[in-house]
C-alpha cells in the first residue's frame, strides 16, 4: 500500500510530488505525462517568481526536466473513483485499483460545468472514461463530447469499438478524420434517457445514440470521491489543505479562486506536508 496517492499532474500535484520525494515518501502520482493542458496553454506567464516571462511550453518542460531529475513516475491515468475503505482508500482507474492511507486531490477545475441530466445519468448511458467503459459500446452507435484536443486519442480508441461516432468538439484544430466519425460543432444542453437510447439535446439539433461520452480534464470532485464537501464546484478544505474526509488533502485550482500557478504551486506543497504529519499520527 502506498502512503499516499496523488491525483493530477498540474502545478499542485508537481508541487505534492516534489516534495513527497524529497520527504523520501511512498507514494503514486497518477495523471497525464504531458502533465496539464493549462499550463502548455498560457502564451507568456508573468507572475511566477524566478521564471520571467516564461511561455506555458516552456514552463511545461521545466517541469518535467526537474520531475526527470528527481526520478518521479507518473501513472498515466484518469482516475475514475476514490472510495473509503475505512482504514484506507482505494482509487479506481477503470478495472485497476490501487490503496494509500491518504490521497493529494490537484484535479483543476473544468471550465465546462456538467449539463442538466449529465451527472444524473452517469453510469446509465453516459461516461467519463473510455478505456474504462468503450467495450460496453462495441459495434454501436455513441456520442462523445470533447473538450480538449488531449482527448482525440481516447476518441479515436472509441472510434474502433464502435460502428459510428459522432464527435462533437468544443475546441478548435480537431483532427479526428475517421471514416466512422462525424464531427459536429455546437454546445451540448441536456441529456435525456429514451427506450434504452440516450439523447443529446444541441442548440438545434438532438442526437440519438447508445451513449454517451462526456470527456473532461475535471470530472466534478465529489462526483469522482463520494462523501467529498464541495461548494460551488470547489473542494472546501482548512489552512492546511485538508478536506472534510480524513486523510484526503486537496491543492489547486480544484479548492477556489484565485486560478493561479502560484497559488497551486503553494498548496501542493501544504499538502504534502500535511500528509506527512496525518501519516505520523497514524503510528
Ligand atoms: C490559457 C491560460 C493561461 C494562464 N495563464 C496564467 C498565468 O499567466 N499565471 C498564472 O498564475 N496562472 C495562469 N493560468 C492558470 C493556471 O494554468 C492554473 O491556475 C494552474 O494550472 C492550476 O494548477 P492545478 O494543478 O490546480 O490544475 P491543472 O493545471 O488544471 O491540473 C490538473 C490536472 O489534474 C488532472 N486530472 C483531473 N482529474 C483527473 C482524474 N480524474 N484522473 C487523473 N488526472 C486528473 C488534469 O488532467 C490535469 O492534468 C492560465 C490558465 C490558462 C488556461
Amino acid at each position: 500500500m502506498f502512503d499516499t496517492i496523488i491525483i493530477g499532474t498540474g502545478p499542485a500535484g508537481i508541487s505534492a510530488a516534489l516534495t513527497l520525494k524529497q520527504l523520501n515518501k511512498n507514494f503514486l502520482w497518477i495523471g497525464s505525462k504531458s502533465l496539464s493542458y493549462k499550463i502548455n496553454s498560457a502564451e507568456k506567464i508573468r507572475n511566477y517568481p524566478g521564471l520571467p516571462s516564461i511561455s506555458g511550453t516552456e514552463m511545461k518542460n521545466v517541469f518535467l526536466k526537474q520531475i526527470n531529475e528527481m526520478e518521479i513516475e507518473i501513472l498515466e491515468a484518469q482516475v475514475t473513483g476514490v472510495y473509503d475503505l475505512s482504514t484506507h482508500y482505494a482509487v479506481l482507474c477503470g478495472n485497476d485499483q490501487y490503496e494509500a492511507k491518504s490521497i493529494i486531490l490537484g484535479l483543476g477545475v473544468e471550465s465546462v460545468k456538467p449539463i442538466e441530466g449529465e451527472i444524473e445519468l452517469l453510469g446509465q448511458g453516459v461516461s467519463y472514461c473510455a478505456t474504462c467503459d468503450g467495450f460496453l459500446y462495441k459495434g454501436k452507435d455513441i456520442t462523445v463530447v470533447s473538450t480538449s484536443k488531449e482527448f482525440e486519442h481516447e476518441a479515436k480508441y472509441l472510434a474502433e469499438l464502435a460502428n459510428k461516432v459522432t464527435y462533437i468538439a468544443l475546441y478548435k484544430d480537431i483532427d479526428m478524420n475517421l471514416n466512422n466519425v462525424t464531427v459536429i460543432k455546437g454546445m451540448p444542453k441536456k441529456i435525456e434517457k429514451e427506450n434504452k437510447k440516450m439523447k443529446l439535446t444541441l442548440a438545434d439539433s438532438v442526437i440519438e445514440s447508445d451513449g454517451i461520452f462526456m470527456l473532461k480534464a475535471a470530472i466534478s470532485p465529489a462526483v469522482l470521491v463520494p462523501g467529498l464537501e464541495a461548494a460551488e464546484g470547489h473542494i472546501v478544505v482548512d489552512r492546511q489543505q485538508k478536506t472534510n474526509l480524513k486523510g484526503v488533502f486537496a491543492a489547486g485550482d480544484c479548492t477556489g479562486r484565485p486560478y493561479q500557478y502560484t497559488k497551486a504551486v503553494g498548496e501542493g506543497n501544504v499538502a504534502a506536508h500535511s500528509v506527512v504529519n496525518y501519516l505520523n499520527s497514524l503510528k
